[in-house]
């Protein structure tokens, strides 16, 4: 018989359709398979990943809802998942991987051949639900949501700081103050170093670095340089970039102390490239270290939020509902976006 099927529940979602085009659209609320949790979305931050989405320089088929960094409430479950409930306040670490393949073999899961992501290569959180697996969904205890949202971007820089960590005492360089860059200068303080400079080219954000722990604050300017170069003789044995802007981080190497370590941190252009001296890396006994999402440092990090130990409430520079986000990620794809904006629902 027809006619009784009633009408599958509906919602808004942001949904990139093409390159730098994206809509709010209506769209089905996700049904939940048997091993997943269907989270009501209640914050999401927007990331550069998503900018790079929605320019068409990462991943990414469209039509696709981006978002990967979000907290919610669980509001349904699948049949096999019996460690959440409905009502349960969670995030999820947005990277799936297999558990088959060499690398999730090797626990090298952020390279797993079979890699899918939410909000990347699969719908994700710039919607009123989300759908994701039981296994990569955390409890957020009573963290509130919007400071939860944060727990993906804080586990990518735990990752990327415990594979680059510089002795205690160490000298550290944070190129780039957005939101990343402010959350390396609050774990590198953790971490023992002894002096954080933090170089950008607007003073606003170098204004919130020091609130946070940073000891020297400079204009990248051939002046600001020049200054922190004679502060700094002899580099630092760590410098991370946080601008993703190739001739920012070609530019960088000379700042590092020697044996010391550049974290390439920011996403660059898939198809970029730079130029290196290769005997200067091999005289002064450099490592250049990469370091791609994160592996497993989803519960470190919400410990960190959850006891304080990480300020994240100030890098929030902007709150936005889900209607202004075509025009906020057109924005920030064009570079007139800084600092982290957090989607509201
Ligand atoms: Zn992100
Ligand atoms: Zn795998």
């Amino acid at each position: 018989m027809q006619g009784s099927s009633r009408r599958h529940p509906m919602m808004n979602g942001y949904v990139v359709t093409g390159v730098r085009q994206g809509e709010i659209r209506e769209l089905p609320v996700p049904v939940p398979k048997d091993d997943e949790v269907i989270l009501e979305v209640k914050a999401a931050g927007l990331c550069g990943t998503d900018a790079h989405i929605f320019a068409g320089e990462y991943f990414g088929e469209f039509p696709l809802v981006p978002g990967h960094e979000f907290a919610g409430v669980v509001w349904a479950v699948g049949k096999n998942v019996k460690r959440f409930h409905a009502g349960d306040r969670v995030t999820a670490d947005p990277n799936i991987a297999c558990g088959y393949c060499s690398f999730c073999q090797e626990s090298m899961e952020n390279f797993c051949e079979n890699f899918q992501a939410v909000g990347v290569t699969r719908h994700g959180a710039l919607a009123q639900y989300v759908a994701v697996p039981q296994q990569n969904v955390f409890p957020i205890g009573d963290i509130p949501f919007v400071e939860a949202a944060f727990i993906e971007p804080l586990a990518c820089v735990v990752y990327g700081q415990k594979r680059a960590r510089p002795p205690m005492g160490s000298n550290v360089l944070v190129v780039g103050a957005g939101a990343i860059g402010l959350l390396h200068v609050q774990l590198a303080k953790m971490n023992g170093a002894a002096a954080i400079a933090v170089l950008d080219t607007a003073s606003e954000p170098l204004a919130l670095a020091k609130s946070l722990g940073a000891t020297h604050c400079v204009e990248n300017s051939p002046e600001g340089r020049e200054a922190l170069g004679q502060e700094f003789p002899d580099g630092f044995q760590l410098v991370i970039d946080c601008t993703g802007i190739p001739s920012v981080v070609e530019s960088l190497l000379p700042w590092v102390r020697s044996g010391g370590t550049l974290l390439v941190f920011g996403v660059c252009p898939q198809d970029s490239s730079m130029s290196v001296n290769p005997y200067e890396i091999f005289r002064r006994d450099l490592t250049i270290l990469g370091s791609f999402a994160l592996k497993k440092t989803f519960p470190e990090a919400s410990a960190l939020l959850e006891a304080g130990s990480i300020d994240v409430k100030p890098l929030i520079t902007r709150r936005l509902t889900l209607d202004a986000v075509p025009a906020a990620l057109a924005d920030f794809a064009a570079g007139h976006l800084k600092g982290k904006s957090m989607v509201v629902f």
